[in-house]
């Protein structure tokens, strides 16, 4: 799709400095919306969860949601900001069909945290610095759906649909301050930055946290500057990445396409670009100056938010554990090696092993399913592996499964494949598959000696003493019984036959 010419990364690297920004959405999980009474739920019937004030209809005013001040306030105590004593509204003057108001109501001059830093935990354990410029209120826009065109975008599309049940749903938008000295290491650590966001947030309780659903969404920002130069360059704006692996790509993109224009002469142009997870790549949004003139002006509608200092003590007192003490008490109860634990962090599945440890499993029957079957999948499908939709509960009874001696971990990991593919509960897929480990001796017996009788050799060896090589007899029984034979049984059935001691 792209034509853009880039440079390889570390091609980009010896030449150029990267500077990073993000601007992280967060939607706020309160039972309402931010301005209004309409239920703030996802998944619904378009346009069922919309009331007058989310339309903007004449005569209508909006009341603050007491509860999206709450969880702001605490995503600003958890980002290490301080908090505003009085806070006002905005309003961002611009017209799109998302958005019927044609404003968004917002924060400007004044949000409601400020200068936070959070730090960050790189794959090596080196821990970099990220400081936070602002994080403010605001509400979500409504979502256009276009049809006809290619993969759902605005270009070649024949109509497009609007669902307002997004508009108004509460917003904290994080804005950090320009990231330096990232480096080659600038990718891993836009990923891992919006991770820790997102893995912040949910521990909060106050977002879903969902990526594919939206629940985080990244502008992420980069340019480059040659070496030792202490002017910023031009940055682009990759909007709305959503998810954690294209954080990583769009970042690591930009830095070689901004490379390959810098090399060529050419000034890199200040734009947003939309990220393409077919092509890994980036195509040109719109032209955006620093000044967008989105004639912003006080919210006359709305009074200012005032947050006592005894109001947001409370708040702070109810603070989870940060995530690195939260890692050092996980990484105890579930007896990980070191390497093991990092192993799982970095593989982004520490909250789907803590969740399905919870469903029952035990801490390495987890760790084994999350690291030994998922994680693999997950990367060939190029999705966060808890973006692939396996259920907690789908693996504590794949597993159950296989400790019955129902079906053995062969077995197991196809049904798996089964469940992704949509085809039922496990159970439904073990019975509609005729799958069952055979320990019926009869038919494994039979299948031993039409074994030891293709291969009378092995058969010799291994009566000499040699039992390493039953292996192959077991292999042919497994291959005769479609994999359906418990492995161990047969290896005793095969010693037994042969007379000799295992
Ligand atoms: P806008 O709304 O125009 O995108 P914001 O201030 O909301 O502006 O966000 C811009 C983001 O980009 C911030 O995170 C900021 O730190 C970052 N940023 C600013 N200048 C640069 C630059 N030259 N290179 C990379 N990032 C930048
Ligand atoms: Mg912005």
């Amino acid at each position: 799709m792209s034509t853009d010419a880039t440079l390889s990364f570390e091609e980009a690297m010896e030449k150029y400095d990267p500077v990073l920004g993000f601007e992280v959405h967060v939607e706020l999980n309160t039972k309402t919306k931010m301005f209004s009474s309409a239920p703030n739920v996802f998944g619904d019937e378009p346009n069922t969860n919309v009331n007058e004030v989310d339309l903007g209809l004449p005569g209508v005013l909006p009341v603050v949601n007491g509860k999206a001040i709450e969880s702001s306030i605490k995503i600003g105590l958890a980002l290490n900001c301080k908090i505003a004593e009085s806070c006002t509204f905005a309003r961002k003057q611009y017209f799109y069909p998302d958005t019927p108001k044609n404003f968004q109501t917002s924060q400007y001059e004044d949000p409601i945290a400020y200068d936070g830093y959070l730090d960050i935990e790189l794959a090596d354990g080196t821990v970099f610095r990220v400081e936070i410029e602002r994080a403010h209120m605001e509400e979500d826009a409504g979502k256009l759906t276009h049809k006809g065109g290619a993969a759902g975008r605005i270009q070649g599309a024949d109509f497009s649909l609007v669902d307002y049940n997004r508009s108004g749903v509460p917003l904290v938008e994080i804005v950090t301050k320009p990231i330096e000295g990232a480096g080659s290491r600038a990718p891993e650590l836009a990923k891992a930055y919006v991770a820790a966001v997102r893995e912040i947030v949910k521990n909060l309780g106050v977002s879903d946290a969902r990526m594919e659903r939206g629940n985080v969404r990244c502008d992420a920002n980069v340019s480059l500057r040659p070496h030792g130069r202490e002017r910023f360059g031009i940055r682009s704006e990759t909007k709305n990445v959503n998810s954690l692996r294209a954080v990583e790509h769009a970042v690591r993109y930009e830095i070689q396409r901004h490379a390959a224009v810098l090399d060529a002469g050419n000034p890199v142009i200040q734009e947003t670009r939309h990220w393409h997870e077919e092509t890994r790549s980036t195509t040109s949004g719109r032209p955006k100056s620093d000044a967008d003139d989105y004639r912003y002006f006080p919210e006359p509608d709305l009074v200012p938010v005032v947050a006592s200092r005894e109001w947001v003590e409370e708040l702070r007192a109810t603070l989870p554990e940060p995530p690195a003490a939260r890692r050092k008490r996980l990484q105890a109860d579930w007896g990980y090696s070191e390497l093991e634990f990092r192993d799982v962090v970095n593989a982004g599945v520490l909250d789907e092993i803590e969740e399905t440890i919870a469903a029952g499993a035990s801490a390495s029957v987890a760790r084994k399913w999350w690291m030994g079957e998922i994680v693999g999948r997950a990367k060939n499908a190029d999705v966060d592996p808890g973006q692939l939709g396996v259920e907690p509960a789908t693996i504590v009874t794949l597993n159950r499964l296989v400790e019955d001696g129902k079906i053995n971990n062969k077995m197991a990991s196809a049904v798996l494949d089964g469940v992704l593919a949509g085809e039922g509960t496990p159970e439904e897929i073990v019975a509609a598959r005729g799958l069952a480990v055979v320990s019926d001796d009869g038919p494994l017996l039979e299948a031993i000696d039409a074994a030891l009788a293709a291969q009378p050799d092995v058969a010799e060896k291994i009566r000499g003493g040699k039992v390493q090589a039953i292996g192959a007899i077991v292999g042919g029984v497994m291959k005769a019984t479609r994999g359906q034979a418990d492995a161990g049984r047969v290896r005793e059935l095969i010693l037994e036959k042969l007379g000799v001691e295992g």
